[in-house]
């Protein structure tokens, strides 16, 4: 199939998916480098419905960041598949996976959500333009879900952490995803702001999002509904 027309049937089928936003089907993620070689996931599935927040826990280097890559089509899975929305999102042409990503998942990282130059509601207005079609009226809701709508007007610099952490949700939530992927999200953050971040994306979760939070933080275990817990690149939940 060609990039048209493979552009064209994700614009027909998406729409009427049923079932998980998110499939990953055994997933493996072998990195090397010299006679180093990294086995950063092994054999990962994973299945996401609408309304649910999972965490993804496991020490540092188990193999979260690289997880969250692969289903937001960022990376490649070395084998196994992922399907977003009903279209697959793994070993497609980049044209192909951009669209599904700017449509369907929202990214959350623990810092450089923001552009510096430009302040939060530009910051949204440019993730929103990112997706052809997408009403512009709805900036103050978004800024409203992620409780920053009054420092619309501010730039990245004059905000606390905790403020900085929400207004990257506005970006994220900006073409309302279907799938919100939140890596180390509130890494940087102290309680107070962690806190308050959490039951944001709680409260995305309970109006319908599917949320995936990648972290080792206790405070992350307790909001979820489910935990996949790696090891090595296992799932040992
Ligand atoms: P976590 O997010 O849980 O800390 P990562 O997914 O970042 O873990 O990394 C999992 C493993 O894969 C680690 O051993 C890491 O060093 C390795 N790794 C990740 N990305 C790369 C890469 N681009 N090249 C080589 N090794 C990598
Ligand atoms: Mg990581």
């Amino acid at each position: 199939m060609g990039v048209r027309s493979a552009v064209q049937s994700l614009e027909t089928t998406d729409e009427s998916a049923a079932g998980p936003i998110v499939t990953a089907r055994n997933l493996y993620r072998f990195f090397r480098a010299d006679d180093e070689e990294t086995l950063a996931l092994q054999g990962i599935s994973l299945e996401l419905r609408a309304g649910e927040l999972v965490a993804v826990t496991g020490p540092s280097g188990s193999g979260k960041s690289t997880l969250l890559a692969c289903l937001a089509g960022i990376d490649d899975p070395s084998g196994g598949m992922v399907w977003v929305a009903g279209n697959r999102i793994s070993h497609v042409p980049e044209v192909v996976r951009a669209p599904l990503r700017a449509r369907h998942i929202g990214l959350l990282f623990q810092s450089g959500n923001l552009f510096p130059h430009l302040s939060v509601t530009d910051n949204v207005r440019l993730s929103r333009s990112l997706v052809r079609g997408r009403d512009r009226a709805d900036d103050r809701d978004v800024l409203e879900s992620a409780d920053i709508r009054h420092r619309a007007a501010s730039y990245p610099h004059q905000l606390s952490g905790g403020e900085a952490a929400r207004a990257g949700l506005a970006v994220a939530l900006a073409n309302h995803p279907e799938v919100l992927l939140a890596d180390e999200p509130t890494g940087e953050l102290d309680g107070e702001s962690e806190r308050r971040l959490l039951e944001l994306l709680r409260q995305h979760a309970a109006s319908g999002g599917a949320v995936v939070v990648a972290s080792h933080s206790p405070a992350v275990r307790r909001i979820a509904d489910r935990v996949l817990r790696l090891e090595d690149g296992r799932d040992v939940s």
